[in-house]
């Protein structure tokens, strides 16, 4: 499907505000494989707004216009398209009385220039604006359709999700078919990198979208129905999987948490959980989840030097020499834990929140994670960024992560 925009408004042609509807309105368009060959900026003029649409209308099958749906004489884009069209104007009864009801609700007196706004050819089909007085409208004719929306972006946004892009879903006969690949460990530039190939593709698309200390790639195809679409975003899934490996630990929306969660059931596994600088965040991630009951054992807050010596066995030795934000420390934390909750597995943590407490050899966000399996004990540390709440909550993710790595 073809369409074209139209920007109507004086004060965009001479610079006095920028066409930010044009970048949003493609932007949305671009990823539905929707072609959008011209944009074009008209002021408000009625002979030059003719002549715009007759050509658009010629070329594309569908028009698009923003601005001059206004009750002023200077708005005329309903006018003048509507005559381009052949369609004269009637009053919509009920649109002109949300109009006054939306006047009255301001405490403000409607104008008869506002019921040009409740004016539209008869078989128009209205595109309801909540945030505004003019309602936006779509006029169909010999197949092609002319979609009219508010110039204010707060008016257009909302109305051009809810309303405009389903009717051209509706219109353009396919639908859009995504799964969801979720990545941690790897940062954002560095996947785009490693997937540029599948990043230019058109259909399916790829897109990143980052959240806290991890990259979700949503893999969209546009398509005639959904078995169509699962076989033409499987094989890039499958592409992803082969280039970053175990840096993708879930499709389809499972967190890093219900991961580990399944992964603990499945394999009968039990846990327990040290918790320094998380403070039970990490605790938590797992009991947030019905049925954690079935591995988790025990977790134990030990935030003082007292505390992980007397709850955990860690020897004071090592905090003296070493510090409570060690290797060493949380090496002892995990193996204390393990021993004295009986699981087969226990996990620890120990670092530096923020924002004070930091120093040259030991700077904020500095963060170990050890995990005792039934074989071994291996740590981790990290360098996290952030506020104390993000450093927080990376250096659970990061746990989660090294839990989901080394189940065994
Ligand atoms: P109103 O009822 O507010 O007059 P309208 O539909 O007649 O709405 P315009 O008069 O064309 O719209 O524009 C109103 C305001 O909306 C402009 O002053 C400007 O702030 C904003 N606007 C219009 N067109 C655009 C655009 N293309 N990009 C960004 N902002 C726009
Ligand atoms: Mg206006």
């Amino acid at each position: 499907m073809i369409a074209e925009l139209i920007c109507v408004g004086t004060e965009l042609l001479m610079g006095q505000i920028l066409n930010t509807n044009a970048q949003f309105i493609s932007k949305e368009l671009a990823p539905r494989g929707i072609d959008l060959y011209h944009q074009l900026v008209v002021g408000d003029n009625p002979a030059r707004l003719t002549e715009a649409v007759n050509k658009a209308l010629a070329r594309a099958d569908v028009v698009i216009l923003s601005g001059g749906l206004g009750p002023t004489d200077d708005d005329l884009t309903k006018e003048t398209v509507c005559a381009a069209m052949g369609k004269p104007l009637v009053l919509f009864e009920n649109e002109w009385q949300k109009i006054v009801g939306y006047f009255e609700e301001k405490g403000r007196l409607v104008s008869d220039n506002n019921k040009k706004q409740a004016m539209f050819p008869e078989d128009a089909i209205i595109l309801d604006n909540p945030n505004g007085t003019a309602p936006g409208c779509i006029i169909e004719k010999d197949g092609k359709a002319a979609i009219l929306m508010p110039g204010p972006p707060r008016e257009l946004q909302p109305m051009f999700i809810n309303f405009v892009l389903p009717y051209l879903d509706k219109r353009s006969n396919h639908i859009l078919y995504s799964r969801e690949v979720r990545i941690f460990g790897m940062g954002e530039a560095d996947v785009a990198f490693r997937l540029r190939e599948l990043f230019s593709g058109t259909n399916p698309t790829v897109a990143p979208y980052v959240k806290t200390g991890e990259v979700t790639l949503r893999i969209t195809a546009r398509c005639s129905c959904r078995e169509e679409g699962l076989s033409m975003v499987t094989p890039v899934i499958e592409k992803i999987r082969d280039i970053l490996g175990d840096f993708v630990y879930s499709i389809d929306g499972e967190t890093l948490p219900m991961v580990c969660h399944k992964a603990l059931i499945e394999k009968g596994l039990t846990l327990s959980v040290a918790e320094s600088c998380t403070g039970g965040l990490l605790s938590s991630a797992f009991i947030d989840l019905p049925d954690s009951s079935k591995y988790f054992v025990e977790g134990a807050i030990t935030y003082s030097n007292e505390a992980k010596i007397r709850r955990l066995g860690v020897k004071d030795m090592t905090l003296k020499r070493f510090g409570a934000v060690s290797i060493e420390c949380a090496i002892e934390m995990a193996a204390g834990m393990k021993v004295r909750a009986g699981t087969d597995l226990a996990i620890a943590t120990t670092g530096i929140a923020g924002p004070s407490g930091g120093t040259a050899d030991k700077p904020v966000g500095l963060v170990y994670v050890a995990l005792a399996t039934n074989e071994t004990i291996m740590v981790n540390g990290f360098q996290l960024f952030g506020d104390r709440d993000r450093i927080r909550l990376t250096a659970v993710l990061n746990a989660l992560d090294m839990l989901r790595r080394n189940m065994v």
